[in-house]
C-alpha cells in the first residue's frame, strides 16, 4: 500500500513544468496518472518517463479550453484506469503586457486557458469525482491571485477568479465527497518565465532563488493525497515569501 494506492489523477499541463513534477510525484506514489496536455509528444515523453520507472500513466491531448476535450479526457481516464478520483488542473499561460496594450483577444485567451479551463475541468470531472465518494481537485492558481502581481492583468485576473471559484467549488461539494483546494506558487523555474529577467525574479523574491517544480509538486502531492482529508477551500502559498 503507497500513498496514492487506488487514486487516478488527471493532471493538466503536464508534459512541462510543475504539472509533469506532480505528475511524477503522484505516478511514484502509486496513483494511476493521465496526462492532459497539447504537446503531445512531449506528454508522451512524460508518460514512457513515468511508465519506465514502474509507473502507471496515459497521455490525452486535452486543449483545456475545449468542454468536447474535457468530457472525452475523461471518458478516456475511466476506459483506461476505471475512474477518477483527483484532478489537478495546472495548464495556464501568461501575459506581460500592460493594461493599456493588451489586445483583447490576448485577454480572452488568457482567461480560457488560466480561468475557464477550472471551471470545465471541475465542472466535466465532477460526475467521476462524486462516484469515487474521495474526490480531490487541485487548483494551480498563482502568487499573483493573492496580490496584484507585476504580470499582465489578464493573468492576475484569471489566477484570482480561480482562487474564488475553487473555494465556491468547495463550498459546494463540501458534502458531496470532494474537496477542492488552490496552490499559489511564486516564482518556479519552468519555461513558462520565457525570457523574463530571471536576476530581478530571485532579486525580489525573499528567499533570495526562485523555486523547484517539485517543491510545489510536494504541495499539490499533499492536497491530493488523503493526509489533507479535512481540506477544503483552503489556499496554500508556495513563494519563498512573496507574499509574506
Ligand atoms: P509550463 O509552461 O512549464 O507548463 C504549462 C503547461 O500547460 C505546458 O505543458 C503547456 O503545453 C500546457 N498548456 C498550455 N496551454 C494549454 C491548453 N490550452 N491546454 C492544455 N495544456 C496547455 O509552466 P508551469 O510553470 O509549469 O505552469 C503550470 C501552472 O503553474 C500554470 O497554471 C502557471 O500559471 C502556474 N504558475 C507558474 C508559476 C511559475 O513561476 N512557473 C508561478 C505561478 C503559477
Amino acid at each position: 500500500m503507497t500513498r496514492f494506492t487506488g487514486k487516478t489523477a488527471l493532471v493538466t499541463g503536464g508534459a512541462s513544468g510543475i504539472g509533469k513534477a506532480a505528475a511524477r510525484q503522484l505516478a511514484e506514489g502509486g496513483a494511476n496518472v493521465v496526462i492532459g496536455d497539447i504537446q503531445d509528444a512531449a506528454g508522451a515523453d512524460v508518460v514512457k518517463e513515468i511508465t519506465d520507472a514502474g509507473g502507471k500513466a496515459h497521455y490525452v491531448h486535452l486543449d483545456v479550453t475545449s468542454e468536447d476535450d474535457w468530457n472525452k479526457a475523461v471518458a478516456e481516464t475511466v476506459k483506461t484506469f476505471g475512474g477518477l478520483t483527483t484532478l489537478v488542473n495546472n495548464a495556464g499561460i501568461g501575459d506581460t503586457l500592460p493594461i493599456e496594450e493588451t489586445p483583447l483577444a490576448s485577454w480572452d485567451k488568457v482567461i480560457a486557458v488560466t480561468q475557464t479551463s477550472a471551471f470545465l475541468g471541475m465542472k466535466a470531472a465532477s460526475a467521476e469525482l462524486q462516484k469515487s465518494g474521495n474526490g480531490s481537485v487541485v487548483n494551480i492558481s498563482s502568487m499573483y491571485g493573492i496580490v496584484g502581481g507585476l504580470g499582465g492583468p489578464s493573468y492576475a485576473a484569471a489566477k484570482g477568479a480561480v482562487r474564488i471559484l475553487t473555494k465556491n467549488t468547495a463550498l459546494g461539494w463540501a458534502k458531496k465527497g470532494i474537496r477542492a483546494n488552490s496552490v499559489h506558487p511564486g516564482y518556479i523555474n519552468t519555461p513558462i518565465l520565457g525570457d523574463t529577467d530571471r536576476q530581478y525574479l530571485i532579486d525580489t523574491t525573499p528567499m533570495g532563488r526562485l523555486g523547484e517544480p517539485e517543491e510545489v509538486a510536494n504541495v499539490i502531492a499533499f492536497l491530493a493525497s488523503d493526509e489533507s482529508s479535512f481540506m477544503t477551500g483552503s489556499e496554500i502559498v508556495v513563494d519563498g515569501g512573496y507574499t509574506a
